[in-house]
């Protein structure tokens, strides 16, 4: 199946493709920032089942430190056959109330990251004329939400990059495509009440949230030769909340 390198997938979402992704076939690069342990714990969990795992630090902010990562990954896996750029922060924040620091780092955290790690493995790709990119993207980046607007900004970048990107590297074997979550329970929602939680479930018409193998499946779907046809999409994974 090849080699798959999956930002963020120490938690959550990107947890949940690391265990999508190895059931697949793939070797999995975990990568991670700050929860080493999680990585560790999930790499020993995925080689403890027969699959091919290897934990990589690196700050997704940090261009130097991406190319240093996707090197690493090459080194250990040869060549890296799909991207998931999962990585990402939320902040709720009253518009008003957002600072040029937390501007510059959600733009950073969120969209320049994606950026990097697309330029990081381009090459190789486009050298082996084959490759897949799935960008973990929002519904919030495509219709926005009140009290997110840097998020929804980033997010919404995220989106451009993709098409743009599906455009550009379609010639050469590649294709790029993003998974659009609705609202999926992981850290990301530990700031939200009972009361918010509840009032987001209302909100979808499919009456629950999501789970983070809901987003997991998608991008295994898109990475797969079932999704050969299909490039410069933006699949939203999301209960009917954005239609
Ligand atoms: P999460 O549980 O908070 O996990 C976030 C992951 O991103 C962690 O593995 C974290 O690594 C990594 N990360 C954050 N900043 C990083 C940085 N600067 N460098 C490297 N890694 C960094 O979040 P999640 O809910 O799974 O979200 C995953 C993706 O889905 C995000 O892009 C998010 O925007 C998107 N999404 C989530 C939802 C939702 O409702 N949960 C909805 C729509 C879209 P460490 O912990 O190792 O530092």
């Amino acid at each position: 199946m090849g080699a798959v390198l999956i930002t963020g997938a120490s938690r959550g979402i990107g947890a949940a493709c690391a265990r999508e992704f190895a059931r697949e076939g793939y070797a999995v690069a975990v990568h991670y920032r700050q929860s080493e342990a999680q990585a560790l714990a999930l790499c020993e969990e995925l080689t403890a089942a027969g699959h091919e795992a290897a934990a990589v630090c690196a700050d997704v902010r940090d261009s130097a430190a991406v190319r240093r990562m996707t090197a690493l990954v090459e080194e250990r896996f040869g060549f890296i056959d799909v991207l998931v750029n999962n990585a990402g922060v939320a902040m709720q924040k009253l518009f008003t109330d957002t600072t040029d620091s937390d501007w510059d780092d959600m733009i950073a955290s969120d969209l320049s990251s994606v950026f990097y790690c697309c330029r990081a493995v381009a090459p190789a790709m486009i050298r082996e004329h084959r490759g897949c990119i799935v960008n973990i993207a929002s519904m919030w980046g495509e219709v926005g939400a009140s009290c997110e607007v840097a998020y929804s900004a980033a997010k919404a970048g995220v989106i451009g990059l993709t098409k743009a990107l599906a455009k550009e590297l379609g010639p050469s074997g590649i294709r790029v495509n993003a998974v659009s979550p609705g609202v999926v329970m992981t850290d990301m929602m530990a700031g939200f009440s009972a009361e918010d939680v509840a009032a987001l479930k209302d909100e979808t018409p499919l009456c629950t949230l999501g789970a983070p193998e809901d987003i997991a499946r998608t991008a295994v779907f898109l990475a797969s030769d079932r999704a050969r046809y299909i490039t410069g999409q933006v699949l939203g994974v999301n209960g009917g909340m954005v239609i």
